[in-house]
């Protein structure tokens, strides 16, 4: 089904996805799409208003009644047919990511993975979460919470919309999702992709549009009962303000200023390029990049000489390349917000170890920066306390294993840690003070059973596996 229209190099999108069918837009406005290699235009997106989203929920709302009566096996089927449908198309969604966002493939490729592994690891989470417990008269049932509004974030957009998706629908939620509008090309191959999955209409519905338009009437329309949304602390505030009104459940998955902590016995030639990839991820552009590098001061020069080795490899470039490990930031925005924190470090009075202000050599058309790392960095200033969502990193040293712990947890923030050292148990030790959703000890691993979310200002909430189902369920206790 040609669902994109193609004239020249401009990709057209006109329609949303509601009640099972691609549907023209009843919103008029139109938003260009720009490649951030070059900044040219690549796609034109007409963006949704409050009407299309009014129909998608209606839709949605239509589909719940016999949607939130299926049994654990037919979503178990369902989250089947998803996981093949979008496993069918890994490379196309990886180009386009690549395209639009200027996410490096190697990258893209996993984060397109990690979107498909969602919907096994909700089937699982699905068969290991008990939905009835009965004891003397009393039977308490798990029950679907609603229509689920799904807003997501333009960092991970397959992630965040098959990881959502997974949640709800095996929850036995119908949902409405609006994912981010820089995120139009892409979401809609994914779109594609869900629809060959066959669910019953009216399950999923996509309208793309503004968050402030889009976004804001789930938020406050009465038929949705829950938002599920990735994206930034402010509107992240927003949203829980506006969804008071209408009594939302709300999970909120915001930012972060990870630290990663060496500790003293180290093995800096693995800890370093362990604690780079952790900073540089996505170029940066992660929320659970580890921008705060905790080092003992005793150790700071070989620590210096390590990443300054470490960072040839970070090469930045066109993010086809599969050697390419740093891409360009996603907007004009984006790269100024950036570079304005590159020069705010420089202000603060701390020392360039790598890169600096301005775009690299060679790279002068796109939204390129250079990868950043600063050292004598204090943990109160604002590029330590503030999340800058690019490739800058500001290592701090610290004293005493106490001291890395204070400095650690003097965040507003509280998403993800590092902690990388040679004795295990001292390792643990540490993590279990870490005031983060999830710490990862010596290296950035993943379990999908595992939760995913933040403590403070990082969000409420948590995601992935049955933790992440829970979410879009509500307990109801039958006595008699
Ligand atoms: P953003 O908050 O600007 O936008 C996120 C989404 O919210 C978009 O779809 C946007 O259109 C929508 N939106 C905007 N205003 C809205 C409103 N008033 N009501 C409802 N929806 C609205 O964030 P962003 O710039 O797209 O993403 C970057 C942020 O996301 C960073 O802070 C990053 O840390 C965070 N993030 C968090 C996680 C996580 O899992 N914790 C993952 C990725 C990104």
């Amino acid at each position: 089904m040609a669902t994109i229209t193609q004239t020249d190099t401009i990709k057209t999108i006109t329609t949303h996805y509601i009640d099972g069918a691609f549907v023209e837009s009843h919103g008029r406005e139109v938003m260009d799409i720009i490649k951030p290699t070059n900044g040219q235009v690549i796609g034109r997106v007409t963006l949704g208003d409050e009407e299309d989203t009014r129909r998608a929920i209606a839709a949605a709302k239509r589909a719940f009644t016999s949607f939130s009566r299926t049994t654990k096996e037919e979503r178990s089927r369902y989250l089947r047919r998803l996981h093949e449908a979008v496993s069918a198309r890994i490379d196309d969604l990886t180009d386009v990511m690549v395209e639009e966002y200027g996410g490096v493939v190697r990258f893209a490729r996993l984060i397109v993975e990690s979107g498909v592994a969602a919907f096994a690891a909700a089937e699982k989470g699905l068969q290991e979460l008990p939905l009835k417990r009965s004891w003397g008269k009393t039977t308490v049932t798990l029950e679907p919470v609603g229509v689920a509004g799904l807003i997501t974030a333009w960092n991970a957009n397959a992630l965040f919309i098959c990881l959502k998706l997974a949640s709800a629908v095996a929850a036995g939620c119908t949902v409405v999702l609006k994912p981010s509008e820089m995120s139009s090309l892409q979401t809609r191959v994914m779109v594609e992709c869900l629809n060959a999955a066959g669910l019953p209409k009216g399950v999923f519905n996509v309208v793309t549009g503004l968050g402030t338009v889009v976004g804001a009437e789930l938020v406050r329309n009465p038929d949705v009962a829950k938002i599920s949304f990735t994206g930034s602390v402010a509107v992240g505030e927003a949203i829980m303000r506006d969804g008071a009104a209408t009594m939302k459940r709300i999970t909120l998955e915001l930012g972060g200023k990870s630290p990663t902590i060496v500790l003293d016995d180290a093995a800096l030639d693995k800890a370093i390029p362990s604690a780079l990839i952790l900073a540089f991820m996505n170029s940066g552009q992660a929320c659970a990049a580890g921008t705060r590098l905790l080092v003992p001061r005793s150790r700071l020069d070989e620590v210096k000489q390590a990443i300054q080795e470490g960072m040839r490899t970070f090469t930045v470039g066109d993010p086809a390349d599969p050697n390419i490990m740093v891409g360009p930031m996603v907007s004009q925005k984006q790269f100024e917000r950036v570079e304005s924190y590159i020069r705010k470090g420089i202000e603060e009075g701390t020392e360039v170890l790598v890169g600096g202000e301005g775009r690299p050599k060679g790279l002068e058309a796109g939204y390129f920066v250079k990868p950043t790392v600063f050292v004598n960095v204090k943990n109160d200033m604002a590029i330590a306390q503030e999340e800058i969502f690019g490739p800058v990193l500001s290592v701090i040293a610290y004293d005493s294993e106490d001291d890395a712990i204070r400095i650690a947890n003097d965040s507003k923030y509280g998403l993800h840690s590092a902690v990388m050292g040679t004795d295990l148990d001292r390792a643990r030790r540490v993590a279990s003070q870490l005031r983060a959703g999830r710490v990862v000890i010596n290296n950035m691993t993943d379990d999908p059973q595992a939760p995913w979310g933040g403590f403070k200002y990082s969000g409420v909430g948590r995601e992935y596996g049955k933790y992440g189902i829970e979410a879009f369920l509500e307990p109801k206790a039958i006595l008699e």
